[in-house]
């Protein structure tokens, strides 16, 4: 967190998207001035009695970063790398996404510093109700509504909501999304954030014969495996794919669902290096393939100033959130790379999520079949709408989805007097 002429600054990335698009002329002073600070921060410190009874402290945040649009929304991710300015970062990119998609939320995102690897699942339990406990204030079906993240899951999810409602006394599915379907979860929640991109691709490839086209997925996670089987089962020739270990190439496309089985299959996952039929790569070869489609699925700020100018794909789909660093998308525009933001690309997940809220709310269950059919329709008509734009005016696909989702916000900050 720093402090620069006397303003606090404690996310420099949303600081700089948001003084490119005032140079822009898209937005006023006080318009930017709004903008560029989260309403509320909230940071926990609380103790959990590890397995082997030693005391630890764990560090958690809930960044609301605006509540014009309705009340927050975005997930919970457990990484070593979470504070405060992720998280914030994170927030301001829910905040756009949601409304780009147009959903009566405004933009949050939690975040707990732990490695999830190191702890066990008795421990994880303690950490997810103890992070609950701590926020319990600030959140809730009509302030702020959480969803799994990276590293976080339908079970963390199930935790969490048992702790609210214990502490609050009263069922509140509404409370929390991507819960399991037992628990109040909507069906296809798990998939969605895939499918959504899914939908995008089938519908900017719609005129092309799917085997001609290459795609290297980065993350074989929630979101990169299921974007990998989607492509797979739909005729794209998915060429590389890779977690954190590294990844495996084949030019003649990779068997997915083997992969999957091998991987997420077993007791303990597996990780992808150790699968022997096909050729080993790095995760820096995977991102500089020429491919016609690339689809980082995994962490943010893996396209850098320094591997920008060796990226060869024609497309770039951001499955994951703020893969591409602002400073290293000038690189890739220039080499007339397209790319389609996670704003947009990866909204299926919070889109379902609303779906699931309202669901919760209204005590219906909708089928898998109309929440895919209902989700296409919002993507699809969010990705069309930007495409529009950006033809119009020139603008890359991210601009567009910036002025589009800022304008949406400013125009309700204006009804609601507050500027
Ligand atoms: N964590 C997901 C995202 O970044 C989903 C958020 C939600 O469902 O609220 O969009």
């Amino acid at each position: 967190m720093i402090y620069t002429e006397g303003e606090l600054i404690v996310c420099q990335n949303c600081k700089t998207e948001l003084d490119n698009i005032r140079k822009e002329n898209l937005l006023t002073k006080d318009e930017l001035v709004l903008l560029k600070h989260p309403e509320r921060i909230m940071q926990v410190n609380f103790p959990i009695k590890k397995d082997d009874g030693s005391l630890e402290i764990i560090t958690g945040f809930r960044v609301q970063y605006s509540f014009i649009l309705g009340p927050g929304k975005g997930g919970i991710r457990f990484h070593q790398s979470v504070d405060v300015d992720e998280v914030s970062e994170l927030a301001f990119g829910m905040t756009l996404k949601t409304s780009l998609v147009d959903l009566p939320f405004g933009g949050a995102k939690g975040g707990v510093r732990i490695n999830p690897e190191n702890y066990s699942q008795k421990e994880l339990e303690k950490i997810a109700r103890g992070y609950v406990r701590e926020i319990f204030d600030i959140v809730g079906p009509h302030k702020d509504i959480p969803a799994p993240d990276v590293n976080t899951n339908p079970q963390i999810m199930a935790w969490m909501l048992d702790e609210y409602e214990k502490i609050a006394g009263q069922p509140s599915p509404a409370f929390i999304t991507g819960k399991p379907v037992e628990q109040g979860g909507s069906e296809g929640r798990d998939k969605s954030t895939a499918m959504g991109g899914f939908y995008i691709l089938e519908e900017e490839y719609k005129d092309k014969e799917k085997s001609e086209i290459t795609v290297a997925v980065q993350g074989f996670g929630n979101a990169g495996s299921v974007m990998a089987e989607l492509l797979f089962d739909a005729g794209y020739r998915v060429v590389a794919v890779s977690d954190s270990s590294g990844g495996l190439y084949d030019a003649e496309g990779l068997d997915i669902p083997e992969l999957i089985k091998y991987v997420h299959g077993q007791e303990k996952t597996k990780k992808l290096i150790t699968y022997d039929k096909y050729r080993r790569i790095n995760n820096e070869e995977l991102l500089s393939l020429d491919v016609d489609l690339l689809i980082p699925a995994a962490l943010g700020g893996v396209i850098t100033l320094k591997n920008a100018p060796a990226v060869q794909a024609k497309m770039i789909l951001e499955l994951a959130n703020g893969p591409i660093m602002p400073v290293a998308e000038p690189i890739l525009v220039d080499k007339g790379i397209k790319i389609i933001p996670g704003i947009l690309a990866n909204s299926g997940g919070v889109i379902v999520s609303y779906f699931e809220w309202k669901q919760n709310l209204s005590g219906e269950h909708w089928s898998l079949e109309e929440v895919n059919s209902k989700l296409k329709e919002k993507i699809v008509g969010a990705y069309r709408q930007v495409k529009e734009l950006a033809e119009k005016e020139g603008l890359t696909y991210r601009r567009a989805s910036y002025k589009i989702a800022i304008k949406r916000i400013i125009k309700k900050a204006k009804e609601k007097k507050i500027i």
